[in-house]
């Protein structure tokens, strides 16, 4: 070969490289990279393989409501880029930034909502389900949710929404065989609805139990849904609880019980033996159920379950880390935009966990670390976090959810 000719090959070689490394580059930029394989089952949970790091564009493609009182709304929605849709794991949740326009009480602004995966993994489309989420009874002045009342009135189909990739820990624990019995309160059963279709279509001999509380046929979701499963595998049960049925709402056929779940109907309808239960639903059966669950004996490992509020707070939580000891001498926690200073004692999970029983309103979702909806400037101090947080905190910023303070702690919060 003439030194003109190798040299052109070389040459050749090298720009076939560079465009190459160039076109990796680009793919990691654009989708993030790969997550690590699980090496234990808490990773089995997070895993989200081939997740994109950052915001997502997507476009609503359909609609459907799932109830007869149409107050909860699915979405279908399928990404701009056209490349195919990471796996999830069943019960994780997308992370969505909404911008709201402006209206006569509220100016134009953005905010971080968490909405549960409503269906089983596929390569093509996403679903969600939102409830819309009146002013509470009590205090009718207030405005309504102000998220699901975009997504119910504004958001229409040809739509744009910017996503996070799925994350969340309240997932199906694929691994097991043990029976896995789903409770689920009003809205809370989207996650399950996820859970139960993937268990059905992949663990054909697994003993499932759904105990399903609505207030009535115009908030029951997904029945036909639910019925068909029923119908078509028999080793699923299905039980659903009215709390106030209509007059035209038929026991045995509509719904198996009325009144709340408890652990005595727990008794009455499961076999014995072990089970692992996932739990989600209002705040008051989370509190209520959750410690029950416990007090029956169920091993803390087989009580799985996720709030969709404020409801996680006091009771066993999803966290194990460290949380802070009884401190001898508190730390002064200054909330700037509250204009609040109180002393942290130890006592609390996280600072959203402190802010709350102080009565101090910060914004928050998932409570786990992972869609950054409470992240705030950290204006002075130093804040550790009992539970790594599902991304690179930005320096001079800390989430609330997980962090618990080392120091004394000025937040703009
Ligand atoms: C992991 C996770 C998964 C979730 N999955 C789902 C799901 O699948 N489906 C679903 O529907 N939801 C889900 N949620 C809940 C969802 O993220 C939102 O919290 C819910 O839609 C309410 O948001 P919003 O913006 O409509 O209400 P917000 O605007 O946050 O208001 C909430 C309530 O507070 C009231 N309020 C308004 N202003 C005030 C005030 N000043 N003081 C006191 N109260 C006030 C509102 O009237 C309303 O009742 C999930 C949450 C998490 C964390």
């Amino acid at each position: 070969m003439t030194a003109p000719l190798l040299f052109a090959a070389i040459s050749a070689a090298i720009f076939v490289e560079v465009v190459i490394g160039m076109g990796i580059a680009f793919w990691r930029l654009q989708y993030g990279e790969a997550d690590p394989l699980p090496i234990n089952s808490e990773d089995v949970a997070t895993a989200t393989t081939g997740a994109w790091a950052g915001w997502r564009e997507f476009r609503v493609e359909s609609d459907a409501f799932e109830d007869c009182g149409r107050t909860q709304r699915s979405l279908i929605f399928t990404p701009m880029d056209g490349q195919p849709l990471p796996d999830f794991a069943p019960g994780q949740y997308l992370t969505f930034s909404l911008d709201l326009a402006a209206s006569p009480t509220e100016p134009k602004r953005t905010i971080i909502r968490c909405y549960s995966l409503s269906d089983q993994p596929n390569a093509k489309t996403y679903r969600i389900t939102v409830k819309r989420m009146p002013a509470p009874s009590t205090l009718p002045d207030l405005p309504a949710g102000a998220a699901s009342s975009f997504i119910h009135d504004d958001v229409k189909v040809g739509d744009l929404l910017n996503v996070k990739a799925p994350a969340g820990q309240f997932v199906l624990d694929k691994t097991s065989d043990a029976p896995a019995v789903f409770i689920a309160g009003g809205i809370g059963v989207t996650p399950m609805i996820s859970m139960i279709s993937w268990s059905l279509a992949h663990q054909p001999k697994r003993r499932l139990y759904l105990f399903y509380g609505a207030r009535n046929s115009s908030d029951h979701a997904f029945k036909a849904l639910l019925e068909g499963f029923a119908q078509s595998h028999t080793n699923f049960t299905l039980n659903v609880l009215y709390g106030a049925p209509c007059a035209d709402d038929v026991e045995g056929q509509d719904f198996q019980h009325v009144g709340f779940v408890d652990v005595a109907l727990l008794k009455r309808v499961l076999p014995h033996g072990r089970h692992q239960f996932y739990v989600c639903g209002p705040p008051a059966m989370m509190a209520a159920l959750v410690p029950a669950l416990a007090d029956w004996g169920v091993p803390k490992t087989d009580i799985n379950f996720e709030s969709f509020g404020p409801a996680s707070s006091g009771y066993i939580r999803p966290t194990t880390g460290p949380v802070g000891a009884p401190l001898q001498k508190p730390l002064d926690v200054q909330f700037r935009r509250a204009r609040r200073t109180v002393a942290w004692t130890g006592e609390d999970a996280s600072l959203l966990d402190f802010a709350e029983r102080h009565g101090i309103f910060v914004e928050s979702g998932c409570r786990t670390g992972s869609c950054g909806t409470c992240e705030t400037r950290l204006v002075s101090g130093e804040v550790r976090y009992g539970s790594k947080p599902d991304f690179e905190v930005p320096a001079g910023a800390c989430l609330l959810c997980v962090g618990i303070p080392a120091s004394a702690l000025a937040l703009e919060a």
